[in-house]
């Protein structure tokens, strides 16, 4: 089978994408929205040919040699992650940062030798999975103070090593990518049951590392619930868990791997969770007059306990631009799976729930053996996964487009909704001097709060894009810190958000890691300045 290459410019592999009639679609959709007949300039994204590079500044000693590359396009394509501003500086051939070095590790003896090296000449290490990060996560920025850069790619560990069907477990390597992941439980019945809707490019160490969360709303979906032990190497040693189903035996050295970005080590393995693949599905799409309806239904639904697995709130604005709605309503999408009985039982309760909330929704659909993926939930279901593709048509024609996602509990909801939206749209009109559009929808809900994910459009202008959206980001990100939610609920610290996670983590926990990090990387080699400031 010939390796699929991941595209040098977009999202996805070379080959994927929007067709000619999608990507005009998109962008007729958006100039309708900014009331203007079309976009007059639209930029080609670049070829890797017409960048510039400037000339690595080490070379990798003979002992790596057998699997480090310094050539150009392992260079190019290890420089960036995924985010708006990476495209942006991707269509200005600007790869200043370019790692010097690219290793592709394939066992723990490579990266033994790497950090061995590394640590030695005081080259930067910066573990690469699927490079799906949208928050500078994977960039060689790492200030002046390091030799060089060294760019660890780790997808050559792809491997599911072991399974415990009696406890339902895998063991598993940490560059493994989500769809091998499942293709390679499913002819046992098992799923890891985890979509983020990066799914084509992510890693399990990128995801663990990120502490990412699923496309299921509620439940089983953060990466934390499936982590069951992990393997994790650092230039002072390599730290294992034990596997267990929990424990009480203090901190818990999972929690320490889970969420450090690179910063501590590298996650090698890990034992995961899985579930049987459910049989029974029922899914519906549930309209609502009224905003604030919609979210007591989804604030009922989760507190309920009927564990739906599926709980998701679309503002008017996201469900127009995303097809699952006619922008009358706001639209609440209620799914249950399992693969032991059926759902039915759960489903009316839940939407006897909405109905008392004045939600209305098609019977009939919403009892259909294909409930899943067709309707205005199927709807939903096919924007979800075509949606990354539409930022490659946009900015060719300089529409600024991100997404901005962030957790508050339900008694500070309504006010911190209002807050933020109002700043980015207020940011929106200062930098570009014309209304935007800003949405919202619940990517996750709890029992004591939601996970609002916000996406903002505005119309830019080519060669401003960087400065345009950083405001923008800034004024954001401050609203956010501001109102009390979190800078990120499931898209990572990165090099991005730093300033602000700096700001909501308490500084004496700050102190503490950076006394995890002095110990097991003394150097301060490991993804420098992700998670623990740069020191110079
Ligand atoms: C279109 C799109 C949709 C997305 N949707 C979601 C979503 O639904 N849910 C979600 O949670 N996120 C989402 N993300 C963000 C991103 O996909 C996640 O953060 C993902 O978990 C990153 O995995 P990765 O393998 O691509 O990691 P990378 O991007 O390669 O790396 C991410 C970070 O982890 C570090 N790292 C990577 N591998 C390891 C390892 N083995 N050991 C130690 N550190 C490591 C890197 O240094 C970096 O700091 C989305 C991104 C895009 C572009």
């Amino acid at each position: 089978m010939v390796a699929r290459k991941p595209k040098f410019c977009g999202w996805g592999y070379e080959g994927d994408g929007l067709t000619p009639d999608e990507h005009e679609m998109v962008l007729q959709r958006y100039a309708d929205h900014f009331d203007v007949a079309g976009f007059e300039q639209l930029i080609e994204p670049p070829t890797p040919d017409q960048v510039n590079l400037h000339n690595a500044r080490v070379e990798p000693p003979a002992k790596l040699s057998g699997f480090c590359s310094t050539a150009d396009m392992d260079r190019l394509s290890h420089t960036y992650g995924k985010s708006f501003p990476d495209y942006v500086r991707i269509y200005a051939k600007d790869f200043t940062n370019a790692p010097d070095i690219v290793a592709y590790a394939k066992s723990e003896d490579d990266i033994d030798a790497v950090l061995d090296w590394a640590t030695g000449a005081n080259i930067a290490v910066i573990p690469f999975g699927g490079g799906s990060s949208v928050v500078g996560g994977v960039e060689p920025a790492v200030g002046g103070a390091f030799a060089g850069t060294l760019s660890l790619d780790l997808t050559g560990l792809d491997q599911i090593l072991e399974i415990d069907k009696t406890s339902r477990a895998a063991r598993m390597q940490g560059g493994i990518r989500c769809p091998d992941i499942e293709d390679g439980l499913r002819p046992q019945g098992l799923t890891m049951r985890h979509f983020p809707q990066s799914f084509d490019l992510a890693t399990l160490g990128g995801m663990i590392a990120t502490r990412s969360g699923g496309h299921y709303a509620t439940v089983y979906t953060h990466i934390d619930d499936f982590v069951e032990s992990t393997r994790m190497m650092t230039p002072a040693g390599t730290m294992e868990s034990r596997r267990l189903p929990g424990s009480g035996a203090g901190p818990s050295p999972d929690r320490m791997a889970i969420g450090s970005e690179g910063s501590l080590g590298i996650i090698t393995e890990a034992w995961v969770r899985l579930q049987d693949r459910p049989s029974h599905r029922r899914s519906t799409a549930i309209n609502f007059d009224k905003f604030e309806h919609a979210v007591e239904a989804v604030r009922q639904l989760t507190q309920s306990g009927l564990f739906p697995t599926n709980v998701r709130l679309l503002d008017r604005r996201e469900a127009l631009l995303n097809g699952a709605g006619n922008g009358e309503h706001d639209v609440v999408v209620l799914g249950f799976e399992s693969a032991d009985h059926p759902v039915d039982p759960w489903m009316d309760r839940g939407l006897g729930i909405a109905r008392e909330l004045g939600g209305a929704y098609d019977e009939d659909a919403s009892k259909a053996e294909d409930s899943n993926t067709s309707g205005a939930a199927g709807a939903w279901r096919n924007a979800f996964i075509k949606m990354p593709h539409f930022r490659d048509a946009l900015i060719s024609a300089a529409v600024i487009d991100d997404t901005f996602e962030t957790a508050i509990t339900w008694d500070q909801l309504h006010g911190f909704l209002e807050n933020v939206s109002a700043a980015t749209e207020q940011a929106i009109r200062d930098v570009t001097g014309r209304p935007g559009i800003v949405s919202c929808r619940f990517t996750h809900a709890y029992p004591d709060g939601a996970a609002p994910y916000f996406s903002f459009k505005a119309k830019g202008r080519h060669g401003a894009l960087l400065e345009q959206w950083t405001e923008i980001k800034k004024r954001s990100a401050d609203a956010v810190i501001a109102h009390g939610g979190t800078i990120t609920h499931h898209h990572a610290v990165g090099r991005d958000h730093m300033p602000w996670y700096t700001q909501q983590r308490p500084e004496v926990f700050g102190l503490a890691l950076q006394g995890a990090k002095d110990k097991l990387d003394p150097a301060g080699i490991l993804n420098p300045g992700v998670i623990v400031p740069l020191s110079n």
